[in-house]
């Protein structure tokens, strides 16, 4: 039976990344080695980080100001990290507070300096995200969450301020066009968007680094990491072997113009569905709503062994929604096809017809 896979992360990839990671796994580039064994400073494992940065780049369209650096530990890694490489000793930061990621971010920061916390939307469960807020131009940067993948949420835009933008993009990067240059700097765990995990991504713009007065370890510099190419430890090869793989496929479908138009039909297709069935109700603010993960929860909880019984013989799995949230979770991420979402679609309708 054909599985629909709407999982939050780590999530569907392309056959074609599955199909060529396999192989790999085998025979890498008819080497008789498997490329779980190879160096990564061998000349193809090189090349295979060389091209998934330069994917980046060429993707997203990032400025010779800005570079592309890959680094383990995920996004959660990064939280730290982010404070470490620009948060100035006796410094301030300012946060947006949009959801459970954003308050990982803040935990971690705090360990490191002050932080404003400029508004939250904690008091409606994240449901929305705030827009109203000032963001003091002493900080040293500005931190937000793209798209708050717990709560289905997502900014349709972001302040303009004279402070570095620093934004966690782990949930919607490469799923619509964005203006690099307008950030100090951006991150994202790969499993959501770009790859296997294993991962994570960072863009920063290098004429604000190493201005903290920290001391700061190696591995979590961002001027070690541009510096060494991303090798300055061992990487994971299979894992950015597939986030290079999954880069080639976004390409081949058109790049991320392409793609975004994917998405905004699918999340249109799943959208419309839940505003028109009357045995559910959409979590997140309307305005607000995210193209990646749709929430929405059944009014009758008594339901709900119906319902999953219908998703089951559907082939539709990993639908539930997050613990904080409840209900359910459409996550349509740039491998997600159309028609996945249209036989969700479909199962919601039958059920409203036996069930509504
Ligand atoms: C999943 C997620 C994270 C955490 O990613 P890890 O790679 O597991 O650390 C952080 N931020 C956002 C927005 C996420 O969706």
């Amino acid at each position: 039976m054909k599985i629909h896979n709407f999982s939050a992360g780590p999530c569907i990839l392309p056959q074609v990344v599955f199909d060529k990671m396999a192989a790999a796994c085998i025979d890498f580039n008819n080497s008789g080695t498997s490329i779980l064994e190879i160096s990564h400073r061998r000349k193809d494992a090189v090349e295979i980080i060389d091209t998934a940065r330069a994917l980046v780049k060429e993707l997203m369209n990032v400025p010779e100001s800005h570079d592309v650096v890959f680094m383990q530990g995920g996004a959660s890694l990064q939280f730290p990290v982010v404070a470490l490489n620009f948060l100035k000793e006796g410094g301030k930061a300012a946060y947006l507070q949009t959801g459970k990621w954003a308050e990982n971010a803040i935990k971690e920061a705090k360990r490191f300096g002050e932080i404003e916390v400029v508004a939250s939307s904690k008091d409606k469960n994240y449901n929305y995200i705030p827009k109203d807020y000032q963001i003091p131009t002493d900080a040293d940067y500005f931190h937000c969450t793209s798209n708050n993948t717990i709560f289905g949420t997502q900014m349709k835009a972001f302040p303009s301020t004279e402070v570095p933008l620093v934004c966690d993009m782990s949930s919607d990067i490469l799923s619509k066009k964005v203006d690099v240059s307008k950030f100090g700097l951006i991150y994202a765990g790969a499993q959501k968007n770009m790859g296997p995990a294993g991962s994570a991504v960072a863009i920063v713009q290098k004429d604000l680094l190493g201005k903290t007065g920290r001391n700061i370890p190696d591995y979590l510099n961002y001027e070690v990491h541009i510096k060494k190419e991303s090798s300055f430890n061992t990487w994971p090869v299979i894992a950015i072997y597939g986030v290079m793989l999954n880069l080639q496929w976004l390409k081949e479908q058109g790049g991320v113009d392409a793609i975004a138009k994917i998405n905004t039909a699918k999340a249109e297709t799943m959208y419309s569905e839940i505003d028109r069935n009357a045995l559910f109700t959409g979590t997140a603010a309307v305005e607000d709503r995210s193209q990646m993960n749709a929430t929405f929860v059944l009014n009758n909880e008594e339901l709900k062994a119906d319902f999953d019984v219908m998703l089951k013989e559907a082939g539709i799995v990993s639908l539930a929604g997050h613990r904080d949230v409840g209900g359910y979770r459409a996550s349509m991420y740039n491998a997600l096809p159309l028609e996945s979402v249209q036989v969700l679609v479909e199962v919601m309708k039958q059920f409203e017809q036996k069930f509504g």
